[in-house]
């Protein structure tokens, strides 16, 4: 039984569908994300969890327990959920200590005393309990709020867009931080946030979220290899398509070459127009397109950002065509020049050339 399920779930406001038929299931212990642009539906999931909109339809269960459903609903206080949020919200004339206590009104003042300095320390901010949040730094306040939503134990945490208020590089930091925090408490979670790196960081698993729906419900290391569709395959990480005939159920053929596969074409809608002289465009990520000083095959330089240890290149193909190459930073090449590439694919993504042949979309996936 999964600790956390969501049964298609759909809601409305008005006529404005936001959340379309949304199932996910999470085990116990482990964070989920909901990862999708702004305006997808995120937020108005995670308030469908904590129990702050009535469902229209679908159901919410929370450790096998009905929560939300066609006859039920429980109230937000008795869900036992916590929550964390972007702006913090902690209570200006709290202190730390008391901000951490909030949740814990009905236990003893020394348990109390003892969870608070249990979770401060958990945060590392042991020796801050009695500064008021606005003697903190934003990544400060963010671990307070943090320790209040796990103090009273609860059996699920929420966390919507957590980090999005802090700069970049506080962002990555604390985002590893919450993740062994989280971990260390054995607590369930789900983070909802438009930020890759972010989702990846601190998720087990991701759900990649379009116009209320989820596209992909995935581990990250399948999200970027193995895209279920077009929309995945753009919104996670980096690449180009490049147009590619399949020769045969083994083969692809793109401008730079052959690309096989050891097991036999799969279609995701199983179509058998699928096969032989089939139109596709083929995902080619940054780090399938090799440098090579020796390789014949060449490409010229049309741009590039340094990155420190990498540089990224967009390299120009004799059909004008452009690939990214992800290529360590001593090998600096100017713009213009030519240099080797070789493709390095192990794992061929595909999608229907819907220009040549619309019809419904389609995934063709190769396993070297
Ligand atoms: P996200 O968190 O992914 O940015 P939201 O869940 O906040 O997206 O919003 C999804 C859509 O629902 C948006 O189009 C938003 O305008 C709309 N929406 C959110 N809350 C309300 C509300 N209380 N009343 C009407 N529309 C809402
Ligand atoms: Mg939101």
């Amino acid at each position: 039984m999964s600790h956390l399920e969501l049964i298609d779930i759909d809601l409305a406001f008005g006529r404005h569908e936001v959340v379309r038929q949304l199932s996910l299931r999470l085990e116990k212990g482990r964070i989920g994300c909901l990862l999708g642009p702004s305006g997808c539906g995120k937020t108005t999931v995670l308030r469908c969890i904590a129990g702050f909109e009535p469902l229209a339809a679908g159901e919410i269960r929370l450790d096998g327990v009905t929560v939300s459903g066609a006859r039920t609903h429980v109230p937000p206080e008795r869900r036992r959920i916590g929550m964390v949020f972007q702006d913090y919200a902690l209570f200006p004339h709290l202190t730390v200590a008391d901000n951490v206590a909030f949740g814990l009104s009905s236990e003893s003042a020394a348990t109390r005393r003892e969870r608070v300095g249990e979770l401060l320390g958990l945060v590392g901010l042991a020796e801050h309990g009695g500064k008021y949040p606005h003697e903190m730094s934003g990544g400060q306040q963010q671990r307070v709020a943090l320790a209040r939503a796990l103090a009273p134990r609860p059996s699920l945490l929420l966390l919507d867009e957590p980090f999005s208020n802090l700069d970049v590089e506080l962002r990555e930091r604390l985002s590893y931080e919450v993740r062994d925090i989280i971990k260390a408490t054995h607590t369930t979670a789900v983070l909802v946030t438009h930020d890759q790196h972010e989702a990846f960081a601190v998720a087990d698993d991701i759900g990649i979220m379009n116009q209320g729906r989820i596209q992909q419900w995935d581990t990250p290391y399948n999200l970027y290899h193995r895209p279920a569709n077009r929309f995945v395959a753009d919104f996670v990480g980096q690449g180009v398509f490049l147009p590619g005939l399949v020769l045969d159920e083994h083969q692809v053929e793109v401008e730079l070459g052959t690309l096989s596969s050891a097991i036999p074409l799969e279609c995701s809608v199983g179509c058998s127009e699928c096969g032989k002289s089939c139109r596709v465009d083929v995902l080619l990520r940054p780090d399938d397109i090799v440098h090579d000083d020796n390789s014949p095959l060449k490409a010229q330089v049309a741009h590039k950002a340094f990155r420190g240890a990498d540089i990224l290149y967009t390299l120009r193909l004799a059909s004008g065509a452009k690939v990214l190459s992800l290529v360590p930073s001593h090998h600096n090449h100017c713009i213009g020049e030519r240099i080797g590439i070789r493709l390095d694919v192990d794992h061929v993504v595909a999608f229907r050339n819907e220009a040549v042949q619309p019809a419904r979309e389609a995934v063709i996936q190769f396993v070297a």
